[in-house]
């Protein structure tokens, strides 16, 4: 099959992203700049550029064969590293000419913001999500394992400063592998960098499909853990429930005020942790105004209408 058969993939129905038509911009092969030991993606050395491009124009064609009105997002991705693609910056101006009202999104390892080119490109975009899983240079070299050029330090500040001056909706997504960034000391440091940033979500998440490497994922119950380290102003969002294991426990409305107050849940991780009891109880707290639901992207969260009404002071 040519390589331009495979460009275009989906729509799938995402949760997070909505109906999302996916762009494989490295669609012959894996060509990143990390080799991460979480990759769904088989071992590959990591590369600082493509040597393998597929024209603008091949994906023009190939995307308005597929674009329709029901998609949400156009999601800008790769078999690897997207914003390696040497021509985004002109590919994303002739997607804008197409696109209509859909949305563009990237998904990307964050480490080419250091480039002003690939930075002021990503600035176009509609919606961007960077992936960030450590911070110690340490941790972030045993979980990513880039390229030897990349330093964490130089991506934190980038990120930074993009979250300061993108004026589209930010994702953040930090991916926890067992024994390794999921210590209290990460988090703390990933916490303390989340509350410079302004995210309109940070997506947790673990090992959902059979690794690159023998790693392993946390228990959805370890991911609940870890939300609720981070700061409870903090978007924060458990996206992955692969490895739930239902706790149905009973909760009082009490409980469940504070619950929310600290990490607002959506439907999905309520189904998980509250019993029946706990879910009429909740029911009663949404009749009488005392929870609501906050939309964020395509998601819908519950969480105190008191948390709702506070305005987010750091946007
Ligand atoms: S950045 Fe993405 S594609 Fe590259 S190695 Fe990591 S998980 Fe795989």
């Amino acid at each position: 099959m040519s390589a331009k058969n495979n460009i275009i993939f989906g729509p799938i129905n995402s949760r997070r992203f909505g109906m999302s038509l996916g762009v494989d911009l490295s669609p012959a092969f894996k060509q990143c700049n990390f080799d991460c030991l979480y990759c769904e993606l088989a071992p590959a050395p990591t590369v600082e550029k493509q040597t393998q491009i597929v024209s603008v124009q091949e994906i023009i064609n190939e995307l308005q064969k597929h674009l329709h009105d029901k998609i949400d997002a156009i999601t800008l991705t790769a078999n690897g590293e997207p914003t390696l693609y040497p021509y985004l910056d002109e590919l994303i101006d002739e997607i804008d000419k197409i696109k209509g009202s859909t949305a563009t999104l990237i998904l990307t390892n964050s480490a080419t913001l250091v480039s002003n080119k690939i930075f002021q490109s990503l600035l176009k975009l509609d919606e961007v999500k960077l992936s960030l899983d450590a911070i110690s240079p340490d941790i972030f070299k045993k979980i990513d394992r880039p390229h030897e050029k990349i330093k964490i330090d130089e991506i934190v500040d980038k990120v930074i400063q993009f979250s300061k001056e993108y004026k589209g909706k930010l994702f953040i997504e930090i991916l926890f592998v067992h024994g390794l960034n999921d210590t209290k000391d990460e988090i703390k440091k990933l916490n303390a960098l989340l509350k410079q940033i302004n995210a309109d979500r940070i997506d947790l998440g673990t090992i959902d499909r059979p690794p690159a490497y023998p790693v392993v994922g946390i228990s959805y119950k370890e991911l609940h853990e870890a939300a609720l380290m981070f700061d409870k102003e903090l978007p924060v969002h458990i996206a992955s429930r692969v490895h739930a294991e239902p706790n149905n426990s009973y909760h009082t409305q009490e409980e469940i005020l504070n619950t929310l107050d600290k990490r607002p849940l959506t439907m999905d991780d309520i189904n998980l942790l509250f019993d029946e009891q706990s879910k009429q109880n909740l029911h009663k707290l949404i009749e009488s105004n005392a929870v609501g639901i906050n939309h964020v992207g395509n998601l819908e969260f519950y969480m105190p209408i008191d948390n709702i009404n506070r305005k987010r002071t750091h946007k």
